[in-house]
C-alpha cells in the first residue's frame, strides 16, 4: 500500500484498476539500423499496419452497429490511408534511405503530414490531421507491443492514471467507464478538474512527477477526491471507507432532490440566482435535475474537441437541443473559447510559444472569423427557440467587444438573408476574465449587456500563474486580495451602468465563496450543476448583512489564508 497526496478537485470516493495513460511522444525510440536489418524492419511495418487494419475494422463494425453509419464513416477513411500504397511505398523509402528503424521514419512521417495539412485553407483537410495522429498511433502500439491506449475505448471500470489530461482526452473518453483520475499534473481550476466535475467523478490532480512511472496497468487505486488522496493497493480499511462513502453520498442526494425547487433566498430575503456551467449538451439533464435557474456558461468550444469540427447545422442542432430543454429558461452561450490548454490543431489553434497569452478565444474568432460568424449564426438560429444570450470570452480591450459587435451585425445580416428566425435583439455580454477587462470594466459596461466575472483566469492573469501548473497551484487560489478587489469593481462598475454581473469560475461553487461572493454585490452564480444544492443551503442560512460584513472583513485581511479561516470559522465550516 502507497499513499500519495494531491489537490482533491471532484469529490467522492472510489476503488478501481488502474489505466495508465501514456500516450507520449517522447517515449518512442528512434535509433539507426544496419543496411542489412532493412527488409526486417519493413516487414516489421507490414506486420503491424495488419494488426492495426484488423483493430480499425473491428471499431468500423461497432462504430457502425452502435452509432451508424456516419460514425462508421471515420473508419473507413481510416482504412484508407492505412492501405495507400504511396504512403507505404514512402516508409519503405525511408527505412531504405535514411536508415532509421520504422517508428523514427513513422514519426517523422506523421509531423511532415499534420505540418502539410493543418496550413491547408480547407478546413475539410485541416480536419485530417486527427485521422492521420490516429492511424500512426496505432501502429506505433502495434510496433512496440503496447496495448492501444485509448479513453475512448475502455472496456471495463477504471481510475485513469496520467501525466496530464487535455480537455480533448477528457470530452473523448468512456465516460461511464472512468471511476476516478488522478494526474500529475493540474490544478482546481484547471480544465480536466472542471469536468471531472461536472461529470461527476471523483479527482486528485497534481500529484506531482513520477505517478505514472510508479503505476502498473491494472493495480487497485483509492481515490478520496474530497481530501485529496490516492492510494496504491488500498487494504480493507479503505475499502470500508468506500462503502461508508456511497451511502453518504446516497443520502445526500436525497436531501438534494428535496431543494431541488426551492428558490435560493437569503435569510432576509434576498434572491440569488443559480445557474449552471456546462461542457456538452448531455449535461442538460442535470441543469434539470439539480434545479438550476438557466445556463449561465455553455462552453461551446467543448463541441469542437470531440475529434472534428462542427458546421452550422450541426452546432444550430446541439445548441437548440439545449435551448428547448431548458424551455424559456435563459442560456447564456460563450462563443468559442479556443487556444491556451483547448487546442484545436485542425483549426490552426496549436504551436503557440506562450499559449495561455497567445491566439485564444476572442483573439482567434476576430481573425477567423468565417469560423465564428458560422457559430454566430448556429446561436442566433437557437435563439428563436428560447432565452439565449451570447457571450464573448477573453475580452481584453473595447476595440475587441466592438469587432466582436460588428460580426455579431453581419451574422444577423446573413440569418436574416436565408430568412431564418431569430432573436434580432439577443442580449450580448462578456466575460470578465483579463484583468485588463476588470480594470476598465466601466468602459467595457456601455457596449454590452452583461458581464460574466471568470475567476479562473482572472486569477491565473492577475496572479500570473498557469492554472494548470500545480507547482504554482499555491497561487491560484480563490481569496486573494487583488482578485477580490477586481471582483468588487467590476460589480461596481456594473451596477452602475445597469448592467447584470454574474460570476461563474470555479469560486462560486464554493460553498463559503458563494457567501462571499454575495457579500462582495453579486446576486447571480454559475457553477458545475451538482454544486448548485450545497451553495443553496449555504446561502439560504445567512443573510445578507451577515454576507456583507464577512466581505468587509475579507478586503480588509492581507492573505488569502487568513481570509479561508476567518471565513470557515463564522461559517461553521
Ligand atoms: C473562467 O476563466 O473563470 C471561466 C469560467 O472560463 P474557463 O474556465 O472555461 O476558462
Ligand atoms: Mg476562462
Amino acid at each position: 500500500m502507497k499513499v500519495i497526496k494531491g489537490i482533491p478537485v471532484s469529490p467522492g470516493v472510489t476503488i478501481a484498476p488502474a489505466f495508465v495513460f501514456a500516450d507520449d511522444a517522447s517515449d518512442i525510440p528512434e535509433y539507426a539500423i544496419e543496411p542489412d536489418h532493412v527488409p526486417e524492419e519493413i516487414a516489421r511495418y507490414h506486420e503491424a499496419s495488419r494488426l492495426a487494419r484488423q483493430e480499425i475494422e473491428a471499431l468500423r463494425d461497432k462504430a457502425k452497429s452502435e452509432a451508424g453509419e456516419e460514425q462508421a464513416a471515420i473508419f473507413d477513411a481510416h482504412l484508407m490511408m492505412l492501405e495507400d500504397p504511396d504512403v507505404l511505398e514512402r516508409i519503405e523509402r525511408e527505412i531504405n534511405e535514411t536508415l532509421r528503424n520504422v517508428e523514427a521514419v513513422l514519426l517523422a512521417f506523421e509531423t511532415e503530414m499534420i505540418e502539410t495539412l493543418s496550413s491547408s485553407p480547407d478546413p475539410l483537410i485541416q480536419e485530417r490531421v486527427s485521422d492521420v495522429h490516429d492511424v500512426v498511433r496505432r501502429i506505433l502500439g502495434h510496433l512496440l507491443k503496447r496495448e492501444r491506449l485509448s479513453l475512448a475505448d475502455l472496456e471495463a471500470d477504471v481510475v485513469i492514471i496520467a501525466k496530464e489530461l487535455l480537455p480533448s482526452d477528457m470530452v473523448g473518453m468512456a465516460r461511464s467507464r472512468v471511476k476516478g483520475i488522478v494526474t500529475e499534473a493540474g490544478g482546481r481550476t484547471s480544465h480536466a478538474a472542471i469536468l471531472a466535475r461536472a461529470f461527476q467523478i471523483p479527482a486528485v490532480l497534481g500529484v506531482g512527477h513520477g505517478l505514472v512511472a510508479q503505476v502498473r496497468h491494472g493495480q487497485e487505486i483509492f481515490i478520496d477526491g474530497d481530501k485529496g488522496i490516492v492510494v496504491i493497493e488500498p487494504d480493507a480499511t479503505m475499502v470500508q471507507r468506500q462503502r461508508l462513502a456511497m451511502s453518504a453520498k446516497l443520502e445526500r442526494e436525497r436531501a438534494d432532490r428535496e431543494l431541488r425547487d426551492k428558490p435560493a433566498i437569503m435569510k432576509d430575503g434576498t434572491p440569488i440566482r443559480l445557474l449552471a456551467n456546462i461542457e456538452v449538451p448531455e449535461e442538460v439533464e442535470n441543469v434539470l435535475e439539480y434545479g438550476a435557474d438557466g445556463i449561465g456558461l455553455f462552453r461551446s468550444e467543448f463541441l469542437f474537441l470531440g475529434g472534428h469540427v462542427p458546421g452550422e447545422e450541426e452546432q444550430y442542432r446541439a445548441y437548440r437541443k439545449v435551448v428547448e430543454a431548458l424551455n424559456g429558461k435563459p442560456v447564456t452561450i460563450r462563443t468559442l473559447d479556443i487556444g491556451g490548454d483547448k487546442v484545436l490543431p485542425e483549426l490552426g489553434a496549436a504551436g503557440d510559444k506562450n499559449p495561455l497569452l497567445g491566439w485564444r478565444a476572442i483573439r482567434f474568432c476576430l481573425e477567423k472569423t468565417e469560423i465564428f460568424k458560422t457559430q454566430l449564426r448556429a446561436i442566433l438560429r437557437a435563439s428563436a427557440h428560447g432565452k439565449v444570450k451570447i457571450m464573448f470570452p477573453m475580452i481584453s480591450t473595447l476595440d475587441e467587444l466592438i469587432r466582436a459587435q460588428g460580426l455579431l451585425a453581419e451574422a444577423k445580416w446573413e440569418c436574416k438573408a436565408h430568412g431564418y428566425a431569430m432573436d434580432s435583439a439577443i442580449e450580448t455580454g462578456i466575460m470578465v476574465e483579463v484583468p485588463s477587462a476588470a480594470i476598465c470594466a466601466d468602459v467595457l459596461a456601455r457596449s454590452c449587456d452583461f458581464f460574466s466575472i471568470g475567476t479562473n483566469d482572472l486569477t491565473q492573469y492577475t496572479l500570473a500563474a498557469d492554472r494548470g501548473n500545480e507547482k504554482v497551484s499555491y497561487l491560484n487560489e480563490p481569496y486573494n486580495l487583488a482578485v477580490l478587489r477586481l471582483i468588487k469593481m467590476t460589480v461596481s462598475y456594473g451596477n452602475h451602468a445597469h448592467i447584470d454581473v454574474s460570476l461563474c469560475g470555479e469560486m462560486a461553487a464554493d460553498p463559503v465563496s458563494a457567501v462571499l461572493l454575495a457579500g462582495l454585490g453579486l446576486r447571480s452564480l454559475s457553477m458545475s450543476a451538482p454544486s448548485i444544492p450545497a451553495v443553496k443551503r449555504m446561502l439560504m442560512s445567512v443573510s445578507l448583512e451577515e454576507a456583507s460584513s464577512l466581505a468587509h472583513q475579507a478586503l480588509n485581511l492581507n492573505s488569502s489564508t487568513q481570509v479561508s479561516a476567518m471565513l470557515n470559522s463564522r461559517l461553521n465550516r
